[in-house]
């Protein structure tokens, strides 16, 4: 599905502002097949001037991307500049604070889509590393209100951790990195994705606030180094599985066919009975 996109068939609209170590555009590419011309609106990805170091870093998740497929991934065309299909409703997190409610079925939804990528790529071996809600875009958003389905895609994971400073790390990355990756880059393995999905599912469920927010650095980092948890949901079965991902001990983080499994049976009327005497929040 790779192929040579030619820099000038890439064209370069506004810009999206930034991401960690990028310049975000919207733009279109055009491509000739059979003889017609066809243009897509993409999303222009583009290391920021001042992280050329990171260039090699850049390349990797972009290649990675452009080189597995899957309905809960998102597509990737090109790399040197990283060429990604355009996402109307962007990412998950400013939609849930925009939006204020959103039914629980719904968010359920985009649980098990995000587990079903996540299940995907441990088949294949492959960590992501940067799984949160920022890096969820809603490719379909579903009527939020009615419980119509969304459907989601994960995006690219950027830079690799061990170009980051420790202190960008600590502040941008706690509470979604694994914190044994804080000790040590390298560990960064499966295990990890399933506390970064823990993290992601408690921004899902509380309105895509970002956990710990306005933590300082030597606050966030006393937060892993006393072991602590995020604030737990009444839903009791909910909060079991976020506390099951979000382990400090790696190995004992469930497997995804377990993840699913009990997302499967999280089933929205039990919520609904939890909170049966107050109106609905969400
Ligand atoms: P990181 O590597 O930390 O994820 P990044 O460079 O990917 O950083 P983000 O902060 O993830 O940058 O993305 C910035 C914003 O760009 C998102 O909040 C989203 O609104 C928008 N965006 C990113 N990718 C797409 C896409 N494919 N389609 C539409 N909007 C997108
Ligand atoms: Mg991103």
């Amino acid at each position: 599905q790779f192929h040579m996109i030619k820099y000038e068939d890439l064209r370069w609209s506004e810009s999206l502002g930034q991401g960690s170590f990028t310049r975000i555009f919207k733009g279109s590419k055009i491509d000739i097949r059979d003889g017609e011309r066809h243009v897509t609106d993409v999303l222009l990805k583009e290391l920021d001037a001042n992280h050329k170091n990171c260039w090699e870093s850049f390349f990797e998740a972009a290649s990675l991307m452009s080189q597995i497929s899957h309905k809960h991934l998102l597509l990737v065309y090109g790399i040197n500049v990283m060429v990604q299909e355009f996402i109307k409703c962007g990412a998950l997190d400013l939609f849930l604070k925009r939006e204020g409610s959103v039914s629980v079925s719904w968010k359920l939804d985009v649980a098990k889509q995000l587990a079903s990528a996540l299940n995907f790529l441990e088949e294949k071996n492959i960590t992501h590393g940067n799984i949160c809600a920022k890096n969820l875009l809603l490719a379909r958003e579903g009527d939020a209100s009615q419980g119509s389905s969304p459907f989601i895609k994960l995006s690219d994971p950027g830079i690799n951790l061990n170009l980051m400073l420790l202190t960008v790390l600590v502040l941008d990355r706690i509470p979604w990195v694994a914190p044994e990756v804080l000790e040590a880059p390298e560990r960064l393995e499966l295990e990890c994705d399933k506390w970064s999905f823990g993290a992601t599912l408690w921004e899902l469920f509380n309105g895509g606030q970002a956990p710990l927010q306005g933590l300082d650095l030597e606050r966030k980092l006393q937060f892993y180094e006393t072991y602590k948890q995020l604030p737990s949901s009444e839903w009791t079965e909910l909060a079991d599985l976020i506390s099951q991902c979000m382990n400090y001990q790696p190995a004992f983080r469930p497997s995804c066919r377990s993840i699913i499994r009990q997302l499967n049976s999280l089933i929205t009327s039990d919520y609904v009975i939890l909170h049966a005497a107050e109106p609905l929040p969400d």
